[in-house]
């Protein structure tokens, strides 16, 4: 196995979090390196118009709010699975592709994700776990998640 110096770890608050923070707290121990840890809001994403020219309720929340919200949620996570010592970083957009974006402009070389995250458990991976293994410029993990 090689040797790692900066593990991203994908954190979407599912249940499956946890075990992601786990696995990136036991591999930063094992490599002494580097933990950031993701959190993308995707609220943008089913933006829309209710009728031509009302905006949908969406539209109208505090996108500082929400964001401000996901940083506290972070610092709580990061906190409950003993990763104080890690880097923290929210961002608005489309999770795959602000992962994706992160890992290549601060030289991640391992991405931890969760095989299913909000996003079912129907198929052996979810929708933003495909795009990430598929796309990512580094190692990725997906860490098994079984139906409870
Ligand atoms: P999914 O494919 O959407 O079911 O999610 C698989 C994994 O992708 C999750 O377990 C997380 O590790 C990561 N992920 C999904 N959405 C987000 C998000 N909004 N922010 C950070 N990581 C995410």
């Amino acid at each position: 196995m090689p040797d790692y110096n900066h593990i991203l770890a994908a954190v979407d608050f599912s249940a499956a979090a946890e075990a992601i923070g786990k696995r990136a707290l036991d591999l930063s121990r094992r490599y002494d390196c580097q933990v950031t840890l993701i959190h993308v809001v995707d609220y943008l994403l089913p933006l829309g118009y209710a009728d031509d020219f009302t905006p949908s309720p969406v539209l109208m929340i505090d996108e500082n709010e929400l964001l401000e919200q996901s940083q506290r949620s972070l610092q709580t996570f990061a906190e409950k699975t003993g990763l104080e010592g890690a880097r923290r970083q929210v961002l608005p957009g489309s999770p795959r592709q602000e992962i994706i974006r992160y890992a290549r402009e601060h030289g991640a070389d391992l991405i931890v994700i969760g095989s299913h995250g909000r996003h079912g458990l129907d198929r052996l991976l979810g929708s933003t776990a495909r795009s990430i293994l598929n796309d990512a410029p580094c190692d990725v993990l997906a860490v098994r998640i079984k139906e409870a």
